[in-house]
């Protein structure tokens, strides 16, 4: 993986540095394996990007290996159609996890018994309280101590006994938990009695009916990490916390694990005007705000690919954010600086008029059509060039053209002279407008004596526009995605995440195209000179080209934000 070489020159980040040193001290003999655990209930967004970049990161710059486990025990939410799709954007993201793919649901078994031997131990107990009871009178909050629940003195034979009928399906859902028994005046809530098990009558994506009693997130992730043999298990700083409590069941159950596995926090990625929240994300796609989890304004990896951003986009503004410790936001435009850079390197270029504006080239034959020359990547050599058709009729982009130019406007108006990007100098001789004052077409000359774009009396002209062959271009679909959210932090300060949705998010037009560009498969990725980055959406036919707004070339948010002061 082209990573592991781009990263090999950058200071280590704490977590790199401290595997470095557990290596050194032969800590887990030297070994590192990591695990990515996404829970099936949703589709990977940019946020798990940056965690999967850590996890089969470090597993890869240290020889170690990195599973992909799904942390499938919450049977109501999960399904396969997340399964599938985290499979496909790990491997779209560029890691391999090999023949490590594991379900933490396969170890229901492995983690009853373990819960089993915490009760034999007396450190789990039956309780039958309700959830309100133990919230309002028993947990107690920051500055009380809990009380004790009345299971807490149950003996050890009778919490094996109702355990057991739990599994059984005797109760029903909410009848009774099962609790660790820790401390209930810990200073630390989560430390206080957690439950460890709970009743769910519910049908589960992979195993159906089997199990009616699922493990919590606390107990089962140790467990989880422990089995498979993980050495070191990053999660984001809101687990902190919870630390302890993974600690107390692998040091609780009287198991030596071979290597016991150690929990690291850092810091989660966040981007302005954007949600990442797998509820939130949820219910714009439930509520057709947006259309799916692959709409190109999500910030889904899904979504992302098929807005045109290539992966290593995404990799590089992981890189460029680095692991910390540290909670904060980061500028959406470095993603988009990102994607732009990437982008440059490897796109190829081609022309396109989003905005026609119709050209008659009065000296030019009527039904000519002259092959130009036109280079595919000024970027790239190699990537060679293609011919243009210039022909009588040509459309140019109407913001291209300003009956009364200002200062500093260096492009067509009438009687001047701008150059024809890779074809010929021409000048403006006639306006033709409509009924209503509206600019509907031009007339110009050009000088043949000009072409690929330079004059031989060394006339210069500051201007260069793109255009296209009124009658050798295809029409197409060109749909301009722009940010989701107008807001910085949506949902921030109590405010209505959906209340702050950009109106003008997608505008769709009817673009003219050089014909080469109707004939790339979808997904392919081009830029249209002077406009952005642009990429074949799946929706495309031969008869009708769609094509996705990537990014524009500029960053025209902020100027325009700047304009107006926000
Ligand atoms: P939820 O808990 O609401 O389902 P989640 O985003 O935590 O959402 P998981 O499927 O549990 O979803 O996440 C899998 C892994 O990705 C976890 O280790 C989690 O810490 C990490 N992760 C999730 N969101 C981010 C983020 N914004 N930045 C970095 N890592 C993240
Ligand atoms: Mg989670």
């Amino acid at each position: 993986m082209a990573d592991s070489i781009e990263t090999k020159n950058e200071p280590l980040d704490f977590i790199r540095e401290m595997v470095e040193e557990d290596k050194k001290t032969n800590l887990f003999g030297g070994r590192v394996v990591t695990r990515f655990p996404p829970e099936p209930n949703g589709y990977l967004h940019i946020g798990h990007a940056k965690a999967i970049c850590l996890d089969f990161g470090v597993a890869q710059e240290n020889g170690g290996v990195c599973h992909l486990r799904f942390d499938d025990t919450n049977p109501t939410k999960e399904d396969t159609e997340y399964e599938e799709s985290i499979i496909n954007d790990v491997r779209w993201l560029g890691f391999d996890f090999g023949e490590h793919l594991y379900y933490a649901s396969d170890y229901f078994e492995k983690m009853y018994e373990c819960a089993v031997e915490l009760i034999r131990r007396g450190k789990a107990y039956i309780c039958d309280l309700t959830a309100e009871q133990w919230d309002n009178e028993y947990r107690g909050d920051l500055s009380t101590p809990g009380k004790d629940s009345p299971g807490r003195s149950r003996s050890v034979e009778e919490n094996l006994d109702l355990f057991r009928r739990m599994r059984e399906g005797e109760f029903e859902d909410g009848a009774m938990v099962l609790r660790a028994r820790i401390d209930m005046s810990s200073p630390n809530i989560n430390m206080r009695d957690p439950v460890i098990y709970r009743i769910r009558h519910a049908h589960h994506f992979r195993h159906g009916d089997k199990w009616c009693i699922y493990p919590m997130y606390d107990f089962a992730h140790p467990l989880e990490d422990a089995f498979e043999g993980v050495t070191h298990s990053f999660c984001t700083l809101e687990f902190e916390i919870h630390r302890p409590l993974y600690d107390w069941v692998l040091d609780s159950l009287g198991y030596t694990f071979p290597n016991r596995p150690r929990q690291t926090e850092f810091s989660r990625l966040n981007l302005t005007a954007t949600v990442m929240s797998k509820r939130k994300l949820l219910q714009l796609v439930k509520e057709h705000y947006v259309n799916g989890w692959d709409d190109p304004r999500m910030p889904t990896l899904s979504g992302m690919r098929r807005r045109g951003i290539p992966a290593s986009a995404i990799r590089r503004l992981c890189r460029t954010v680095g692991v910390t410790k540290f909670d904060g936001i980061t500028d959406v435009a470095l993603l988009e600086h990102c994607i732009r850079e990437e982008l440059n390197a490897t796109a190829p270029r081609f022309l396109a008029v989003l905005d026609p504006l119709k050209v008659t080239i009065t000296n030019f034959p009527e039904g000519g059509v002259e092959p130009l020359e036109a280079v595919n990547n000024p970027e790239d050599p190699a990537a060679g060039s293609r011919k243009l058709a210039f022909t009588r009729e040509l459309y140019i982009e109407r913001a291209d053209f300003m009956m009364e130019p200002p200062k500093g406007y260096f492009r067509l108006a009438p009687g001047r002279e701008v150059r024809l990007r890779y074809g010929y100098f021409i000048k403006c001789e006639e306006v033709i407008t409509d009924a209503a004052g509206e600019v509907v077409e031009l007339r110009c000359t050009f000088d043949p004596a000009t072409r690929g774009g330079n004059a031989p009396d060394a006339r210069k002209v500051k201007g260069t526009i793109h255009w296209v062959s009124a009658t050798e271009s295809v029409p197409a679909e060109v749909r301009l995605y722009d940010r989701l959210f107008t807001a910085e932090e949506p949902g921030a300060n109590g405010a209505n995440f959906l209340e702050q949705l950009n109106p003008d998010s997608v505008k769709v037009i009817e673009g003219r195209l050089e014909p080469a560009l109707a004939l790339l498969p979808a997904g392919s990725t081009v830029q249209f000179e002077r406009l952005g980055y642009f990429t074949v959406d799946p929706d495309t036919t031969l008869e009708r080209p769609v094509f996705n707004r990537t990014v524009t070339l500029k960053d025209s948010w902020s100027k325009q934000n700047a304009k107006q002061g926000r």
